[in-house]
């Protein structure tokens, strides 16, 4: 595109990316009434929810079931989409020992496919871990340990999620899975309990949304519209230089088909990874900006796709492979998530994929030894045999998980300020803010960077996702949190178990025996009530010095206000900490529940 000739006029919006965030941005951007550039380096829209095309073979880079809690990206699925948006039945397991395993995980269905030997160390490993827990829940094998014990960590979660990191459990950050655990906030878990069944929870589980042809049908559709109202999106232009005067963005250097030319725009949005967009700012970051950028790491991901001449391959959606004997951590099952993702309805299609880092082995075998190795892996597990794969291709997807690791959150924070004082600039999606998010937060990054450029709003886009107040604004769950104990008691919880004063209580019940004692005692001191004074006067035994007079109603009643004090606050006492300890229980096993689905947040 040749660019320079741009009249100011226009105020003309550069958009680098076209996956769910950028072209989102585009969307909105169209709606109201502006044309702006989308620059995309692959040669389809979608990004990582791309959906590739071979041999009339659809085929998701993963396999992306559409959920969200926000009203607004619902409602854009819902008006791009219309009724080529399926709700699918949802089945996935997982293969470990030659054995399936219910997914979510269900503790008797588990115990039952170990066997009694290895389901008594478990519980035993359990039990352990429950009364000696670790003090520090720093790494993510700590965190999982401390709710299940070191056994069924190593059983069920060890393998698969070293598997997708590639970096020991001890190494992984407890924060990813606590970030990752957001369908299920303590409040929600815990009102649940009383109130209403845990509706949202079932309905992810059992069902999902879904394009009929995958997901790069919504990103395709999205696209057409706005290049109907006059916005461009460019592919195959792989932006490789961003122009700054201070902190003003002039414009972008990108490569086409080999050229290189230059765009000017007046304001600008992102969605390229955050280290690669700082490293080709020219004039250059700061120094320590660019180092902080560097220390910001990836994991990448592969899927070779096979065509199987089986009608029926299994049910599943997808299985979890946590197996260590193979190397493919996830297999999916196209025709499964949607019939339409097949050519010919005699025949199945898989996607096995691998986890990898760019450039290692992995990621740098041949295409051929590639289908040679999922071939033979399916074969291994019993899935089908090898002279059941008709065909096969790969695709190597670049920079799928923004790692987690110690430094991460120092260099972001580092690079965060910087990014935020350019003028006519944001940085939104998954890579552009470096958060693990899914396609609707990745989405919503991208409205409300719009409604931040349009309307002078002030969203701050790193907290999508991230913070409890901005997603409930937003209308999506929040994570998991220490502090959501102290929230819970004190916000609706608190309607449920009212916590008690226990010098309020001391003093109210103190105040009713010591007037119920004195009253008692004058009434008794009238003469023809005898009977009365005669069972009072035993009270001297445990008040010394009481009497049934006038002098020793005053004193009972000070003996009733100290008793009735005690009584009052140790009942309040206990209260409270039988309250604080099931909320605390509660909260324990409402994360547990939500860690048995850890593998579906990766
Ligand atoms: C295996 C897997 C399974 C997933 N499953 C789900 C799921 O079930 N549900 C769900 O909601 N989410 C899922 N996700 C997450 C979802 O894919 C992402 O949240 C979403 O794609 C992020 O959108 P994005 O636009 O921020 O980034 P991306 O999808 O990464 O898009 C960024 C785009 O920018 C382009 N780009 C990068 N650099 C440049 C450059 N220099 N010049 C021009 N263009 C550039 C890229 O080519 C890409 O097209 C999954 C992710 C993975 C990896």
């Amino acid at each position: 595109m040749n660019s320079g000739s741009h009249s100011k006029k226009e105020n003309r919006t550069v958009i680098i990316g076209g996956g769910p965030a950028g072209l989102t941005a585009a969307y909105e951007l169209i709606r109201h009434g502006q044309k702006p550039v989308v620059l995309e380096k692959l040669d389809k829209v979608g990004g990582i929810a791309r959906t590739e095309n071979y041999k009339g073979y659809h085929f998701d880079m993963g396999g992306h079931r559409f959920y969200t809690k926000s009203e607004d990206v619902q409602a854009f699925w819902d008006e791009i989409l219309g009724d080529d948006f399926l709700v699918r039945p949802r089945l996935s397991r997982i293969f470990y020992k030659n054995k399936y395993f219910n997914y979510p995980l269900k503790p008797l269905n588990a115990l039952l496919g170990l066997g009694p030997f290895e389901g008594f160390l478990i519980g035993m490993s359990y039990l352990r871990w429950q009364l000696f827990p670790y003090k520090e829940e720093e790494s993510f094998e700590q965190w999982v340990t401390n709710r299940f014990g070191k056994r069924l960590f190593e059983t069920f979660f060890k393998s698969y999620t070293e598997k997708v990191w590639g970096i020991p459990c001890s190494d992984l950050k407890a924060e990813w899975a606590a970030q990752r655990i957001k369908d299920l906030s303590l409040k929600t878990a815990v009102l649940n309990m009383f109130f209403k069944p845990q509706n949202v929870i079932k309905t992810l589980i059992e069902e999902f949304h879904y394009p009929r042809k995958g997901p790069g049908m919504l990103w395709t559709t999205v696209k057409e519209k706005v290049e109907e109202n006059g916005g461009m999106v460019c592919l195959e232009s792989d932006v490789v230089s961003i122009q700054r005067e201070g902190n003003v963005v002039k414009s972008v250097e990108m490569k086409q088909n080999g050229r290189y030319s230059t765009l000017l725009g007046d304001t600008f949005i992102s969605s390229m990874p955050l280290p690669v967009f700082i490293k080709g700012l020219n004039p250059p970051a700061p120094l320590e900006i660019q180092k902080a950028a560097s220390q910001l790491k990836h994991r990448d991901f592969l899927t070779v796709c096979l065509m199987v001449n089986e009608k029926e391959l299994f049910p599943d959606n997808w299985i979890y492979i946590h197996d260590p004997s193979v190397q493919v951590g996830r297999i999916q099952n196209y025709k499964n998530w949607s019939p339409d993702m097949v050519p010919d309805q005699e025949m199945s299609s898989l996607g096995l994929e691998y986890f990898c880092n760019e450039g290692d082995e992995l990621w740098s075998m041949t295409d051929d030894a590639l289908v040679a190795l999922a071939k033979k892996e399916l074969a291994q597990i019993g899935l089908t045999s090898e002279d059941q794969i008709v065909d096969g291709c790969v695709y190597r997807v670049e920079k799928t998980y923004p790692i987690y690791d110690d430094g991460y959150a120092q260099s972001l924070d580092t690079i965060k300020s910087y990014v935020d004082s350019f003028e006519n600039f944001q940085t939104i999606g998954r890579n552009g803010l470096h958060r693990y998010n899914n396609q609707d937060h990745a989405m919503l990054t991208g409205m409300y960077a719009v409604r931040n450029m349009l309307y002078g709003e002030e969203n701050n886009l790193w907290l999508i996702n991230a913070e409890e107040d901005y997603l409930e604004e937003v209308k999506v769950d929040q994570p998991v949190q220490k502090d959501d104990v102290v929230e819970a008691v004190k916000g609706s919880l608190g309607h449920v178990f009212p916590k008690l004063d226990p010098f309020a209580l001391g003093i109210a019940l103190g105040a009713v025996f010591a007037a119920t004692i004195g009253i008692i005692t004058l009434l008794s001191v009238i003469p023809n009530n005898n009977m009365v004074a005669e069972y009072l006067a035993l009270i001297n035994q445990f008040f010394p010095g009481y009497s049934v007079t006038i002098q020793g109603s005053l004193l009972g009643a000070a003996y009733g206000y100290l008793v009735g004090f005690v009584v009052g606050w140790m009942f309040a006492f206990l209260r409270n900490a039988a309250t604080a300890v099931y909320i605390a229980s509660t909260y324990r096993s409402a994360q547990s529940s939500a860690l048995k689905q850890i593998f579906d947040y990766i």
